[in-house]
């Protein structure tokens, strides 16, 4: 048995209590060592084999998941945040289901959700952004063309940009082609929720810059949008008279019921 387990932003204990269990029973453990914090290995058993598998390929890893299979070992392959995310799972479930290996996933906290946190910020504000654009800048890893950046910043969403700090001038300039202007509130989280997280706030207008001056061209999630602003409208799901489900609104008594 293979689990794909989520590590969670950096932070030890935002891993999921299910995500510490695998790791405390695994006999082998496979963690992304680019990103996880490896203070989780400390969750390990003695005996367990620990591989870093940001000094394998695709073939090394497989090859070790088989070989834990057949000697009837359980595997756990940790990565950062979610793995749903930019975890290049499916290309490792889709091996190991060609295998007859079984294997099962274990969500985890993604980055953005840490960087939320660390923003202190609600990602979708009513009357302001009610969607989460999660996207990167094109890289070595090409983007297809109609989510080219400049086409998604249309909507003017409150977007969070993965893999792409180290290209603050080409995010800028394709956010300005947008629905996005200068004055657009944006920030850069570096490491968060890890010991060392740095939160940066500036305007779209000198995004670049504010990655120079701060010296930061990895690690980090850089967060756009009017819900880092001041406006907002109060939500309706809290309106006291509104009905849900749950809770009936309250009615104001009127004039002549006094
Ligand atoms: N699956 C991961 C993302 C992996 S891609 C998740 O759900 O978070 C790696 C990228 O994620 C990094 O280049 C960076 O942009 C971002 N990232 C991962 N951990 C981060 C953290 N603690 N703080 C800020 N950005 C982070």
């Amino acid at each position: 048995m293979v689990d794909f387990v989520g590590a969670g932003p950096g932070a030890e204990d935002l891993i999921t209590v299910r995500g510490m269990r695998l790791l405390q029973e695994a006999d082998c453990i496979i963690y992304a060592g680019s990103l996880v914090n490896p203070g989780l290995l400390s969750y390990a058993g003695e005996d367990c084999q620990i591989y870093n598998s940001a000094k394998m390929h695709l073939e090394e890893v497989l090859a070790v998941m088989e070989r834990m299979e057949a000697g009837g070992k359980h595997t756990v392959r940790l990565h950062t945040g979610d793995p749903s995310l930019y975890g290049a799972i499916r290309e490792q479930m889709d091996a190991l289901k060609k295998r007859g290996i079984p294997y099962r996933i274990c969500p985890g906290v993604s980055s953005f959700c840490g960087a939320a946190a660390a923003l202190e910020a609600e990602y979708t504000l009513p009357s302001v952004s009610q969607s989460v654009i999660i996207t990167r800048m094109e890289g070595r890893t090409p983007v297809p063309e109609r989510e080219k950046l400049h086409l998604l910043a249309q909507h003017g969403a409150t977007m969070v940009l993965f893999l792409s700090s180290g290209m603050t001038r080409q995010v800028q300039e394709a956010l300005l082609q947008g629905a996005y202007t200068q004055e657009t509130p944006c920030a850069i989280v570096y490491k968060a929720t890890w010991p060392e997280e740095r939160v940066v706030r500036g305007t779209v207008g000198k995004l670049c810059k504010l990655a120079e001056e701060n010296d930061i061209a990895r690690t980090a999630l850089i967060v756009v949008g009017d819900v880092l602003g001041e406006d907002y409208e109060l939500s309706k799901l809290y309106d006291r008279h509104f009905t849900t489900g749950f809770r009936q609104g309250v009615e104001e008594p009127s004039v002549s019921a006094r």
